[in-house]
C-alpha cells in the first residue's frame, strides 16, 4: 500500500525539530547530564552549554548575554513579563498600574492582563485593531496615561500573520519616556516573528521580548524572556535562585542547548523561499475556488501565513478532510482549537462568528516544497465543492478583499 503523504502546513502551531538541533541536544540527556548548578565537572559542562546557548540567543537579539533568561516556553515568558512588571510597579507605590495590550494578542498575554484587572491589581486598556488586524499607533498614543507602566503588543499574529508596527511603537514610547519619572516598558511576544523578521531589540526599541523553542525548529518546553538591563520586574517563579535569582528551577539543559542551536540556524533566506510558495498557494486558491476571502493584511504579513474563509464550508471539516489526505492545517491558533467559541482574533478584525467557523489557516515552513503546494492546490477545490454541496451552500458571490 502506498504510504500516506504527510504535508505539514501547521508550522505556526509547532515545527519539527531540526535533526542538527536534536543531535546537539542528545548528549545532554544521558551522558552530559549534570545539573548546571553543581560545582563538579559534569555540572560545569552543563553550565557551559547553557551559557553558550545564552550567547547564541543574545547574538540573535543583539543584546547582552545577561539580558537573556531561559523559561519553560513563551506562555511563561508572557505571564512573567506582564505579572512581573505589574507587581514591581505596585511595590513602588503605583496603586493600580495601567497596562495596554491589543485585542489580537495570544491568550498567554491577554489572560494574565485580564486576571490582574479582575483582581483589581491593575487597570487594562485593550486596543482594537483595524480590519487587517493592525494596531493603530495613534490609538495607542491616545491611551497612554500617567500611570501606564507596560505596553504589550505582539510582533506577528499566530492566526492571521499580521505584523505589527513594533519599531514605530518603540519610537513613540522612547519619545514619551523622555519626560517621565517611571518608564513605560515595552514588551513584545515575538514567537511567530522570530523565524522571519529581524528581532534586534535595540532596533525595535523593546524592553522585554518573548520567544519559544518549538516554533523555530527547536524543542518544546523551553523559551526565553529578554529583559533589558534595569527593567523593573519581579520574578514569577521563586525558589532556588536560578537565572540570577529571576527564574528558579533546575535548567532544562538539553532544551536550552536545542533552543540555542535552533536560533543560530535561523537565516534571512528562510523567509524568501517560504514566501514564494505561500504566494503560489494564495494565488492558486483565489483563482480556483470561488467565494473565498483571504483574512489579514496582504502587505504586513508573515511570509509563511495564509488564512482563508471558505464560504459555506465549515473550517473544522476542511481541516479534517485535508488531514485524511495527509495535509495538516488548522482552523486557527492551536491553543484555542479546543474551544468552540469563535476566535478572538477573527472577532477583533470584524468577522462574524459564522465567518470565524469557516476559516482555515495554512502555515508553511522551511521544509515545504513546491510539489506539496501543487498537491494541495489539486485536492482542495473538490474538497470545498463537496463540503459546500453537503451544506446546501448557494454561492453569494463573496467579493474578494484582494
Ligand atoms: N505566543 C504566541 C504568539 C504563540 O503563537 C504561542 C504558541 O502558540 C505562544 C505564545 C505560547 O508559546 P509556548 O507554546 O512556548 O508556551
Amino acid at each position: 500500500m502506498k504510504a500516506l503523504k504527510k504535508i505539514y502546513l501547521d508550522n505556526a502551531a509547532t515545527t519539527p525539530v531540526d535533526p542538527v538541533v536534536s543531535a546537539k541536544m542528545r548528549p545532554y540527556f544521558s551522558q552530559k547530564y549534570g545539573n548546571a548548578s553543581s560545582v563538579h565537572q559534569l555540572g560545569e559542562e552543563a553550565r557551559r552549554a547553557v551559557e553558550a546557548a545564552r550567547r547564541q540567543t543574545a547574538n540573535f537579539l543583539g543584546c547582552l548575554s545577561e539580558e537573556v533568561y531561559f523559561t519553560s516556553g513563551a506562555t511563561e515568558s508572557d505571564n512573567w513579563a506582564i505579572g512581573g512588571v505589574a507587581e514591581k510597579m505596585a511595590s513602588r507605590g503605583i496603586k493600580k498600574p495601567h497596562l495596554i495590550t491589543s485585542a489580537i494578542e495570544h491568550k498567554a498575554v491577554l489572560e494574565p492582563c485580564q486576571v490582574l484587572e479582575k483582581k483589581g491589581w491593575a487597570e487594562l486598556t485593550v486596543l482594537p485593531v483595524n480590519k487587517d488586524g493592525l494596531v493603530e499607533v495613534k490609538e495607542l498614543e491616545k491611551s497612554i496615561r500617567k500611570d501606564t507602566v507596560l505596553v504589550s503588543v505582539m510582533f506577528a499574529n499566530s492566526e492571521i500573520g499580521t505584523i505589527q508596527p513594533i519599531k514605530e511603537i518603540g519610537q513613540l514610547l522612547k519619545k514619551l519616556n523622555a519626560g517621565r519619572k517611571e518608564k513605560i516598558y515595552f514588551h513584545t511576544d515575538a514567537v511567530q516573528a522570530i523565524n522571519y523578521l529581524s528581532c534586534k531589540v535595540d532596533e525595535l526599541g523593546v524592553d522585554l521580548l518573548s520567544l519559544s523553542g518549538h516554533k523555530i525548529y527547536g524543542p518544546k518546553g523551553v523559551g526565553v524572556l529578554y529583559l533589558r538591563k534595569g527593567t523593573a520586574i519581579s520574578p514569577l517563579i521563586r525558589g532556588g535562585g536560578h537565572e540570577r535569582g529571576m527564574r528558579s528551577g533546575t535548567e532544562n539543559v538539553a532544551g536550552i542547548v536545542g533552543l540555542g542551536e535552533a536560533i543560530k540556524r535561523i537565516s534571512p533566506a528562510r523567509g524568501a523561499q517560504v514566501k514564494k510558495l505561500r504566494n503560489k498557494l494564495i494565488t492558486g486558491i483565489l483563482k480556483d475556488i470561488p467565494d473565498v476571502i483571504l483574512n489579514g493584511s496582504l502587505r504586513e504579513r508573515l511570509p509563511n501565513n495564509a488564512h482563508f474563509s471558505f464560504a459555506g464550508a465549515e473550517g473544522e471539516s476542511v481541516v479534517f478532510v485535508l488531514s485524511r489526505k495527509g495535509v495538516f492545517t488548522s482552523t486557527g491558533s492551536a491553543c484555542a482549537s479546543h474551544s468552540l467559541s469563535p476566535s478572538h482574533v477573527l472577532s477583533a478584525i470584524g468577522l462574524a462568528p459564522e465567518q470565524s467557523h469557516i476559516s482555515v489557516r495554512f502555515t508553511l515552513g522551511k521544509q515545504t516544497t513546491a510539489a506539496e503546494i501543487d498537491y494541495v492546490l489539486r485536492i482542495l477545490p473538490p474538497i470545498i465543492e463537496r463540503l459546500r454541496k453537503i451544506a446546501g451552500y448557494k454561492s453569494v458571490k463573496v467579493r474578494p478583499r484582494y
